[in-house]
């Protein structure tokens, strides 16, 4: 069966071909490590996973190469690393170990490279002094700077105008620019700020040139597929083309594009810059890591996501009616291939909503079942499950695992705490109203010669 994507070059979907199948390339943009990162981060971290798997397991596990790169040079981090006074290293470390720790809950599976901006110098000087040479690239106060308009497909895959896309768009600013829209590929490092030798001056390189060297180096010239988020395509994945294929004689960097639509609370885009982010280590604080991923991956990846506690609550509820079969089987045998409905529907551009509708369907059918062929009915639903990075909690650790309907037992701690001051105040409404809004949510207090203790009903 082909596998289709939807590349937004192409503006369609395609059937996917890689150049080579013993040695298929994809590589997302990762995050900068320099802060907790924000469940909209995930999105795109968990429907490129899914990518992976998919990938896989047409092509063979050991057939696919997936590269994601943490920045760990950036204006941001030399601010964070000066206002706190905690070396840059010490803060990337932290902050890359908590967002490989957080994935790895979300089930994501480890990607083939993830390469740091810090050990690819070498590289990025090496591109930029490529770019001087054939004439896209100039030098002005210490900066090198790319000039747009001597690349002729500059624009091409984000479709706008130059002129639209500038106004909407976070450009850095450079001395001597030509044109407004050239971009920074490497900058002067002041004294107290980390830098590198180079022909221009000790500096440090622009963000958009480390996804261009890491994959010259780790991947090749031109990659199967690189992905991202729908706001890198203007001007991060333009400005990484541009580069690219100016410094390999006009060779392509990637023969597909994929970018994931946005997480959004209400009508917002859930940013940083807006204020409104749910932390993904707060949200797993509350919740299974597989009842997060089910949420992610309830939209198909190009279109918006609205992020709600019901969905969350729903996605729980829904692993539980399939946790409940899955508790019928052995679970530590559970290996095989997924069944080709789910597969059909992942290779249809990862259509999600359709594989979930078909692993309900598979459920619903084991549950009719009964015997020898439920019990097959359910491994094959296990399996499908599998394939998207489910059903990997045994089940009886999945019940006894921490509720997730309803405040978590610290919030439910720390109301006991409040209820307990009112009633010394002897503010006796606040108490009751306390108890009350915790039984609604389904939580029972009980009062004792200890004090109260609760549970949940
Ligand atoms: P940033 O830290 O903003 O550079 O984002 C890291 C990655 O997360 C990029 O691929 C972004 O496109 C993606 N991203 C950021 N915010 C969202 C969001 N609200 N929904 C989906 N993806 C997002
Ligand atoms: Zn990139």
């Amino acid at each position: 069966m082909a596998l289709t994507l939807y590349d937004t070059m192409a503006r369609k979907k395609r059937v996917f071909e890689p150049a080579d199948p013993a040695r298929v390339t994809m590589y997302v943009c990762g995050p900068t490590v320099y802060n907790h990162t924000h469940i909209g981060n995930a999105r795109s971290a968990i429907a490129f996973d899914l990518l992976f798997r998919v990938l896989r397991r047409h092509y063979g596990a050991g057939n696919v190469v997936y590269g994601r790169n943490l920045t760990d040079i950036d204006d941001k981090i030399i601010r964070a690393s000066q206002e706190n006074n905690v070396p840059i290293d010490e803060i990337t470390a932290k902050f890359t170990k908590i967002y490989q720790d957080e994935l790895s809950e979300l089930n994501a599976l480890t990607p083939s490279i993830e390469p740091t901006a810090t050990s690819h110098i070498e590289p990025m000087i090496h591109m930029v002094s490529r770019l001087i040479d054939v004439g896209v690239a100039y030098e002005a106060d210490g900066h090198v700077l790319f000039a747009v308009d001597r690349f002729d497909d500059y624009g091409r895959l984000s479709g706008a105008d130059r002129d639209e896309m500038l106004a909407g768009a976070r450009v850095e600013v450079a001395p001597n620019k030509k044109n407004a829209a050239d971009f920074v590929l490497w900058k002067p490092s002041k004294q107290d700020e980390p830098g590198w030798d180079s022909p221009w001056g000790r500096g440090r390189p622009g963000w958009h040139l480390e996804c261009s060297a890491m994959i010259e180096k780790q991947l090749g010239q031109t990659i199967d597929i690189h992905c991202g988020g729908q706001d890198l395509r203007f001007p991060h994945h333009e400005n990484e083309i541009a580069q690219s294929a100016c410094a390999h004689d006009g060779a392509s960097l990637a023969r597909y594009w994929m970018h994931n639509g946005f997480l959004r609370m209400g009508s917002d885009k859930m940013s940083k810059s807006i204020g409104n982010v749910l932390l993904t280590h707060e949200l797993l604080a509350d919740w299974p890591g597989e009842a997060i991923r089910w949420a992610l991956l309830s939209a198909h990846y190009r279109q918006p996501l609205e992020w709600t506690d019901g969905l969350l609550r729903q996605s729980k509820r829904q692993l539980d009616r399939f946790y409940r079969l899955l508790e019928e089987i052995e679970f530590s045998d559970v290996t095989g291939p997924a069944p080709e409905s789910v597969v059909a529907a992942l290779e249809d551009d990862l259509n999600t909503p359709e594989a979930f509708a078909a692993l309900h369907a598979l459920r619903d059918s084991a549950s009719q079942m009964k015997g020898e062929a439920r019990t097959e009915a359910i491994r094959q639903l296990a399996n499908a499950g599998r394939l998207m990075g489910f059903f990997n909690v045994d089940p009886e650790d999945w019940f006894k695992g921490a509720v997730s309907e309803g405040p978590s037992a610290e919030e439910i701690d720390a109301l006991l705490i409040e209820r307990a001051e009112a009633r010394a105040a002897k503010d006796f409404a606040r108490s009751d109203q306390i108890r009350d809004d915790l039984a609604a949510l389904g939580v029972i207090i009980e009062d004792g010669p200890e004090g109260a203790t609760w549970r949940r009903s």
